[in-house]
């Protein structure tokens, strides 16, 4: 027996946490029969401009319905956002032979925002794609060292100044990266990479031996 409840989107009486005609109408970006890596399209590729990963997945451009349901569960803490979000990615953005990694980052808050928000959506995030895919959510190894600005309304040369040097490592990194080959660097929302370019060079240059994909569940950078 399932619950009833109401889909998050559309708010009619569901099985499931968005009804099956909401989810066949969410633009994902895999309906477009394309790599699953999202940096081997072009057009992705240009929307991030310069950036050291080689790898990144993402389940949609930053549209309704999913900028809703995160907008909500980022901004208004309507928790049970991200495990629809989670269950969405999990189906539809890594495809079926993906490089399994041995363990998820989250990106870190700096501690104001976070004693702002009471809680990091990316770690919320994170716990439910820890819970469905059985691989452990590391949220004490990157650290957010600086209190950057909003990276919205910022030049992409601003952005990527804003979050330079950004990022730490933890006093215990070591203890559970130095014996991971695979992982994945995961943040909620991509825009320029820029953020997600500068946490990746933090943990790329401390651990050159680890391989990194970076997910994300949006890319807002297809409109640009
Ligand atoms: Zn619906």
């Amino acid at each position: 027996m399932f619950a009833i409840q109401n889909c998050l989107i559309c708010r009619q009486l569901s099985e499931t946490l968005i009804c099956r005609y909401c989810q066949v109408d969410i633009p994902l970006f895999q309906q477009q029969q394309k790599p699953i890596n999202l940096l081997l399209w072009p057009e992705i590729k240009r929307g991030l401009g310069q950036v050291n990963f080689d790898q990144i997945y993402a389940l949609a451009d930053y549209r309704w319905p999913l900028n809703q349901l995160l907008t909500g569960l980022k901004f208004q803490g309507r928790l049970p956002h991200a495990k629809a979000l989670a269950e969405l990615f999990v189906s539809h953005a890594l495809g079926a032979d993906f490089n399994r990694p041995q363990a998820i980052v989250p990106m870190p808050l700096h501690n104001n925002r976070f004693l702002e928000r009471k809680y990091n959506q990316s770690i919320i995030l994170g716990k439910h794609l820890q819970s469905l895919m059985g691989i452990p959510l590391l949220t004490d190894t990157l650290i957010k060292s600086k209190a950057t600005l909003a990276q919205s309304g910022l030049s992409a040369a601003k952005r990527r100044a804003n979050v330079k040097h950004a990022f730490a490592l933890s006093k215990t990194a070591s203890r559970s990266l130095d014996v991971l080959q695979h992982i994945a660097l995961f943040d909620d929302v991509i825009t320029t990479g820029a953020t997600a370019n500068s946490a990746y060079t933090c943990l790329a240059s401390a651990f050159p031996h680890l391989q990194i994909q970076v997910w994300s569940i949006c890319l807002t950078l297809t409109r640009r």
